[in-house]
């Protein structure tokens, strides 16, 4: 979501001019785009601010800080003497960017206020990869989870209109992107007027020339049959779902203010293999949560071993400001524990997505190529997984991003299948 805001970002800036450098010390104006998910993702732009300040040796620039640690930090960011910021904007304030640059350059400028409609709708944004294209369908999140600061850093949720996405998509075949992910917070609680999530899906898969769609992340809470049918079944869609689980026992589940069972998302997982056997299901999972005991994490362990993921993000639990998590519950599972328990997930993590990929060798499948390099070439397969292609360099010289090849699958780790290009390579 913060590459594409950036993306948006980029695009506003140029309308008024503005140039990009890609060095830090020739820059006039340095505006990072932050996240605050979890306190790691804050302590990394802390160390970059000083990093960046050390290595202009004093030169001056107007220093900015965007998106969520403004909303999340507000003041405490902008009084702060030792982090000197000109500039802290909210995720729902990059219009007036360019205004409120000119005038860090007399004073501070400050503006966090969350909206509870804009969507950006109007601004096309300034893209780099020819491959994959982001579109943000949606903005903001209504769930409170109660460990998370993001309905508190990006406001409330909000869709923007069918027809924008859909003229947006074709606008990017015309460029020459082949893929298009279609991202929002809760990206499955998709409403605009009478158009929800699956009819948006279809509509965007429909497009010609497009000839791939994902979509993260989406809620278990929110996935509706006719969904999981659109997987199974129309050929552009991936055969992956990113489906967070967070925690495997249900008193956990109830903590987190995650609306579902264990039971209930077992229960999507199978209608999920059982309309299409082959769909790769990766997730995110927080260990350490306030009260979790070791028999309640055993259901975490317990769900991993049924879904067999093929991949997961696993995430130490950190107490972030404003939340109720932060408020209500002490954050009382020893560290020591917490390592334990994210070294086991780990190891799971490492058998499984092992497993997964060693059951696609011997396998011709088409990848879709996303990075060329002068002597190395990768894509995706339609179930998102990673393929390095071996090809000779007169063949390389003739790839374009965005191109699908028909490539045989010989080997594989846990994060990557290893290819050759099948006899009759080149698809249309
Ligand atoms: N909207 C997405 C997730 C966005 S945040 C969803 O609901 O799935 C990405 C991930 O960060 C979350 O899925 C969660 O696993 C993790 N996360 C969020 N808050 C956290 C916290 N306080 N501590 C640790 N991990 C957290
Ligand atoms: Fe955070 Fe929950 Fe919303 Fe995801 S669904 S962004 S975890 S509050």
């Amino acid at each position: 979501m913060n590459e594409y805001d950036t993306e948006l970002i980029r695009s506003i800036l140029a309308e008024k001019g503005f140039t990009f450098t890609d060095s830090e010390q020739d820059a006039d104006v340095i505006l990072l785009n932050t996240c605050s998910v979890r306190e790691n993702a804050n302590r990394k732009i802390f160390e970059l601010i000083h990093r960046i300040r050390h290595d202009r040796q004093g030169v001056p620039a107007i220093f900015g800080i965007l998106g969520c640690m403004a909303t999340n930090l507000r003041e405490e960011l902008i009084s702060d003497p030792h982090l000197d910021l000109d500039l802290i904007v909210g995720p729902d304030s990059y219009k007036k960017l360019p205004d409120l640059i000119q005038k860090a350059g007399k004073e501070k400028s400050f503006d966090i206020q969350l909206s509870d409609t804009e969507t950006y709708e109007d601004i096309y944004p300034n893209r780099e990869s020819a491959a994959n294209a982001w579109i943000a369908i949606m903005r903001g999140c209504n769930n409170f989870c109660s460990y998370c600061v993001v309905p508190y850093t990006r406001g409330r949720e909000r869709s923007r209109s069918p027809k924008g996405i859909v003229n947006e998509t074709r606008k990017l075949v015309k460029e020459g992107f082949a893929q298009v992910t279609l991202l929002g917070q809760n990206v499955n609680s998709y409403s605009y007027k009478d158009t929800r999530f699956p009819d948006l899906v279809r509509q965007v898969c429909d497009v010609e020339g497009v000839k791939r769609v994902w979509f993260t992340s989406p809620h278990p809470k929110d996935v509706a049959d006719e969904l999981i049918e659109l997987i199974a079944r129309h050929p552009k869609l991936c055969k992956h779902i990113h489906l967070p689980l967070q925690a495997g026992s249900n008193e956990v589940l109830k903590k987190k203010n995650r609306p579902y069972t264990k039971e209930h998302y077992l229960t999507i997982v199978d209608k999920l293999r059982a309309a299409c056997p082959e769909i790769a299901i990766t997730t995110d999972i927080i260990v350490g949560f306030p009260t979790e005991t070791d028999e309640q994490f055993k259901d975490t362990v317990d769900v991993y071993n049924k879904v067999g993921y093929d991949s997961a993000f696993i995430f130490k639990y950190s107490p972030r400001k404003l939340t109720k998590a932060e408020r209500d519950y002490k954050n009382d599972v020893p560290e020591k524990v917490k390592t334990e328990r994210i070294l086991l997930l780990n190891d799971l993590q490492q058998k499984f997505a092992l497993q997964r990929n060693q059951a696609m060798i011997g396998k011709t499948l088409e990848s879709l190529i996303d990075n060329i390099r002068p002597n190395a070439v990768e894509g995706r397969t339609i179930h998102n997984k990673r393929t390095q292609i071996a090809a000779k360099t007169s063949e390389i010289g003739k790839l374009r991003l965005g191109e699908t090849l028909s490539v045989k699958i010989h080997d594989a780790t846990p994060h990557l299948l290893k290819c050759r290009l099948a006899d009759s390579h080149k698809n249309p």
